[in-house]
């Protein structure tokens, strides 16, 4: 199949292009740049069933395919944050570019949507009935209700077109790839950790996230995208729910670094709690996490401390 990716060179979309390449299928990879980079699919770059389009979503492009992963967004709030305008027209004039393209090319297109969809939930751990608690006019509005316009895209155009669509509300992911300066909190506390710097935890730290391993992440997407008669919203996400400040402590641990914990001021909106509920993935899709916090997190581990090691010789 021809399959496009949009954000497909940012940290979840170069794993996931990795492993469409590896199933046979031929890869269009569509990016801005403008927080993933070249650097990220360089290995795929070699591949004949691989391409790499320099496009942004807010304008529309005919491309003849059969699948599209509709990525593209920057996802770490200092990156969404940066330029709100333009992430919420990344959201939803790409989700509508996107969508006319899966109408006219008949092409099946999957929305990666977020947890930030349910804002600072009032309902623990998160099903996918829940309508959520957004502010809509906050520093986080940009993305949650960009995200959430791009779902109401999704729907309306699968009821009133018959475009064959898939949402999927991804949790907090993490893994080799994600960008060092994103301000996202793994990729924070590891490079901190590593560079002897205090680990900074925002607010007390009582705060909780849920982390998934990238790959994990990806085969759910895949089985979502393949997956017949079922158009979601399904959440996918590993329900092993940490706070933030025992987060901070391991990375200490499994890193053996010597850093200190600081504390500093919470971010307007930040989520309290957040932890999925993944009974829908496992019940339609056969899907769970395989890979245990720890081991993923070693792998992150040993990415940055080879990207570190790099940038110092
Ligand atoms: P990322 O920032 O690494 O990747 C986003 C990619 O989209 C980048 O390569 C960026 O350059 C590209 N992009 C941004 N705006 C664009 C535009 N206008 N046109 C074309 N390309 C554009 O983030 P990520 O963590 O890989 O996230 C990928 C997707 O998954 C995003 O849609 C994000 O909202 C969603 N998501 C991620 C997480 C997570 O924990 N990583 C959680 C929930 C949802
Ligand atoms: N966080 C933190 N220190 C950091 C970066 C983030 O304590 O250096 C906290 C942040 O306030 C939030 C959690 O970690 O409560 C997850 O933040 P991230 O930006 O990774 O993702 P999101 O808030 O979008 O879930």
């Amino acid at each position: 199949m021809r399959v496009l990716v949009t954000g497909g060179a940012g940290f979840i979309g170069s794993h996931l292009c990795e492993r469409l390449v590896r199933d046979g299928h031929d890869v269009l990879c569509l990016d801005n740049f403008f927080t993933g980079t070249k650097r990220n699919v360089a290995h795929l770059l070699g591949e004949p069933r691989f391409e790499l389009i320099r496009h942004d979503i807010t304008q529309p492009i005919l491309l003849e395919v059969d699948r599209i992963y509709n990525l593209a967004c920057p996802a770490s709030p200092i990156h969404y944050q940066y330029n709100p305008v333009k992430t919420i027209k990344t959201s939803v004039l790409g989700a509508i570019h996107m969508l006319g393209l899966a109408k006219r090319v008949r092409a099946r297109i999957l929305q990666a949507s977020t947890s930030e969809v349910y804002g600072d939930p009032q309902v623990h751990p998160q099903t996918e009935e829940y309508w959520g608690n957004v502010n809509p006019i906050g520093l986080r509005s940009c993305y949650d209700e960009g995200k959430r316009v791009a779902e109401t895209l999704m729907m309306d155009y699968h009821r009133q077109n018959g475009v064959d669509v898939r949402i999927i509300r991804i949790f907090n992911t993490y893994g080799p790839r994600m960008a060092v300066n994103d301000g996202r909190v793994v990729s924070n506390f590891i490079v901190q950790a590593l560079k002897g710097e205090d680990l900074t935890v925002y607010g007390r730290g009582g705060q909780t996230r849920s982390f998934c391993f990238v790959d994990d992440l990806v085969e759910g997407m895949v089985r979502m995208m393949e997956c017949e008669d079922f158009v979601g919203p399904v959440n996918l996400g590993n329900p092993a729910e940490t706070t933030i400040l025992e987060f901070a402590e391991r990375i200490i641990s499994l890193t053996g670094s010597r850093s200190k914990i600081v504390f500093k001021p919470l971010p307007a909106d930040d989520p309290q709690q957040r932890q999925p509920d993944i009974s829908l993935a496992g019940s339609r899709l056969g899907w769970r996490p395989a890979v245990d916090v720890e081991a993923g997190l070693k792998q992150t581990i040993d990415y940055f401390a080879a990207l570190l090691k790099g940038a110092k010789s």
